[in-house]
């Protein structure tokens, strides 16, 4: 039997057996036929096979009206905390988080930037300090994505100041409700505070929390990004689907005969079926293991095509673009939330900043896929706590 037979089915028969009217129990199923993450080893959430045959199964899954918003609500752990327990956890470590974290009865955030460490995520200064079989965490990190509802966290620290900032660096999952972490919600232009900042007062974490060898906190942080930037620009979802369809859909209803707004359209709803097929080539592509750099054109094209799309949807309604629909209420949203196109305007916003800025994405681009020189990089031999900070 093929690969593709095999995973045909198993789709099938979770199809059968398996009702939608209980999410977390369907994605429990989903988990243990090991159709979760594919090309995962077999008994964690998946079947040894090629990462590529995952986006046939979310597409069958999706085209059978299947549950599939897990994805959505815990991004940051299904996107990318599997990936890095997959990569460098223990097989213990993967037993206890992988199957709660697909079926989101734990939800993850990713604790990484920090008020001075953003871009420059390897000069972050929040620091553990060894206790035993404990770290003790002390530090404050920012613009942290679903915290307030978040059971664990992908936290990187520093734990050897003396060697320079790559090196000094250690990663761990932290539990959020442990004594001394504080969550405070920071407010977007959206009106919703879908981030916070976030503080560790001598936070105990054990060190069978921590992932991959002390030291090794940088290698570990690549994992999360690169499959974090994939993750946001490698949109796989069906032919004129999403924010495009959306500007099809008011298009339609605003009746406008105007030939220079449908010239637009058309144009935007060609650059998004390029960006798409794009990104579902190099989806069905993957075999297993960790993306390359050249996850980050997508996130750089997505970026900067969603950010036209929404503006041109808004242009579409005319006065309507301006009004924000149910009044600006400021709440703190769980991940499947309306989005209207006044508000996924305003939230676009941000898509050329979170996951890596576009500028960055046009650096690792540079230098890593077309091989240009580097940027000066005056303190990568400097031991960390020598390097000026502001
Ligand atoms: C909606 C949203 C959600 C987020 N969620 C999370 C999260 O869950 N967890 C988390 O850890 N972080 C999160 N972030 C933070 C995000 O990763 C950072 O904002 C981003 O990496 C940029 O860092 P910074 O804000 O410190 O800006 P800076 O790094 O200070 O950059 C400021 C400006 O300088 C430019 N710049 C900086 N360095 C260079 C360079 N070398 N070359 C050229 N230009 C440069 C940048 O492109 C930018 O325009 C989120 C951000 C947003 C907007």
């Amino acid at each position: 039997m093929s690969d593709i037979d095999r995973v045909d089915a198993l789709v099938d028969r979770l199809l059968a057996e398996h009702s939608f009217d209980d999410p977390q129990a369907f994605w429990g199923a989903q988990y243990d036929l090991g159709l979760a993450w594919v090309w995962f080893p077999e008994g964690f959430g998946g079947l040894g096979l090629a990462r590529g045959l995952q986006s046939r199964i979310n597409r069958r899954l999706e085209e059978a009206g299947a549950p599939t918003w897990n994805r959505r609500v815990n991004i940051l752990g299904i996107g990318m905390g599997a990936a890095v327990l997959a990569a460098h956890g223990t097989d213990e470590q993967k037993r206890r988080w992988l199957r709660p974290m697909f079926t989101t009865e734990e939800i993850w955030c990713q604790l990484f930037s920090e008020p001075g460490a953003g871009s420059d995520l390897a000069g972050l200064a929040t620091r553990a300090v060894r206790d035993g079989d404990e770290w003790v965490v002390t530090g404050q990190k920012v613009w942290t994505t679903l915290a307030h509802i978040a059971k664990w966290g992908l936290l990187v620290t520093r734990t050897d100041p003396d060697v320079p900032k790559h090196r000094g660096l250690t990663y761990f999952v932290v539990d959020m409700q442990a004594p001394g972490v504080d969550v405070r919600p920071l407010y977007q232009i959206t009106g919703e505070a879908e981030f916070n900042e976030v503080f560790f007062d001598e936070v105990r974490i054990p060190d069978d929390q921590r992932i991959d060898d002390v030291g090794a906190g940088w290698r570990v942080a690549m994992t999360t990004l690169m499959n974090e930037r994939v993750a946001i620009g490698g949109d796989t979802t069906p032919r004129g689907s999403g924010a495009i369809a959306e500007a099809v859909r008011v298009w339609k209803e605003s009746r406008s005969d105007d030939p220079v707004l449908r010239d637009e359209l058309v144009r935007l709803w060609a650059e998004w079926e390029a960006f798409r097929l794009t990104a579902a080539r190099a989806s069905e592509m993957a075999k297993a293991g960790t993306p390359g750099p050249e996850g980050s054109t997508g996130k750089l094209v997505w970026a900067d095509l969603n950010k036209r799309i929404t503006s041109f949807t808004v242009e579409l309604m005319g006065m309507d673009g301006a009004v924000f629909p149910g009044g600006y209420r400021l709440i703190r949203p769980e991940g499947r939330d309306e989005m209207p196109p006044q508000k996924a305007f305003l939230r676009a916003r941000a898509n050329s900043i979170e996951g890596g800025t576009s500028e960055i994405m046009m650096n690792i681009i540079g230098e890593r896929v077309l091989g240009l020189p580097p940027e000066p990089r005056v303190d990568k031999d400097v031991p960390w706590k020598e390097v000026p900070r502001g």
